[in-house]
């Protein structure tokens, strides 16, 4: 029979910082493993993008525009093909993630402790710009495992040096993501757990064990995984264009925050005025 007990057990948020650049690219070719790009602004980083970046990541707009019609997007085994000229003289917004001033692979970026609640509500308000966006990064920190600076080696004659090449991000992934949680937050608990499960490393002090997230992505995870096995129920924003999931931490609230509490009062009242105006000009 398994034992159900209750251990304590830690929870640490530190995010490394990372600075987000508003920029934009532009593609070139196909590569082996994707497309050659050039970042085009700002100036400080243009130049040609050290590796291929894979379509995937590209907006859905682009991504139609690579693809051949009726197949799927496929870039290996065409290294060198031009790319259709409508989809090359595009610029793409991106946000370029470099270290900030001063730090290397041998510094890396000061870390930050946040609330991992807190960030959870504020990228799931986050609207669809990529200064709002850049903005919420700066003030967090990195965002995923896969978004940050990549090492490289360069040549130059018979000597070599290590520099970093910024992660790109592109906003509609990151909408794309906002979506899910919020799915995720309506969704079915088991199935959410079963897919992240949390891990624990120990360290010599009480509670012993430690589960740590260093980035924003890996925060909202557990925050969602924590929020669950507690049980805290969820519900839905009661604005009618707003609609976020929020923890129902206490009896009779219907507003996922105070803003939209406020605006539903506001749009109310405002009603209410009109109503009682077109009663004074009928009478
Ligand atoms: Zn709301």
């Amino acid at each position: 029979m398994a034992h159900r007990i209750q251990l304590p057990v830690e929870f640490e948020f530190e995010v490394e910082q990372t600075s987000y650049v508003l920029g934009t690219i532009r593609l070139r070719k196909w590569a082996a493993y994707g497309l050659r790009v050039d970042i085009i602004a700002p100036q400080e980083l243009a130049g040609e993008y050290g590796i291929p970046v894979s379509p995937v990541y590209f907006p859905s707009s682009v991504k139609e525009q690579l693809a051949a019609p009726g197949r799927s997007l496929n870039p290996a085994g065409k290294p060198g093909r031009a790319l259709n000229l409508d989809v090359a003289k595009r610029d793409i917004e991106v946000l370029l993630c470099v270290y900030p001033d001063g730090c290397d692979l041998e510094h890396p970026p000061k870390k930050k402790v946040i609330d991992a609640w807190q960030l959870r509500h504020d990228f799931l308000h986050l609207k669809h710009s990529m200064a709002a966006l850049s903005e919420f990064l700066n003030y967090y920190g990195r965002w995923s495992r896969l978004t940050y600076p990549y090492p490289e080696l360069r040549r130059q004659g018979r000597t070599s040096s290590l520099s970093f090449s910024p992660g790109l991000l592109f906003g509609e992934e990151m909408w794309e993501q906002q979506t899910e949680i919020k799915d995720s937050l309506r969704g079915d608990r088991g199935e959410w757990l079963q897919k992240h499960p949390l891990g624990f490393g120990s360290r010599s002090k009480f509670p012993y064990f430690v589960h740590t997230d260093s980035t924003c992505l890996g925060a909202i995870q557990t925050s969602i995984g924590i929020d669950f096995l507690r049980r805290v129920p969820f519900r839905i924003c009661k604005r009618s264009d707003c609609g976020i999931p929020f923890p129902a931490d206490r009896k009779g609230k219907q507003y996922c925050s105070q803003y939209c509490a406020h605006i539903v009062s506001v749009r109310r009242s405002r009603a209410q005025l009109r109503k009682k105006a077109g009663m004074d000009q009928k009478g």
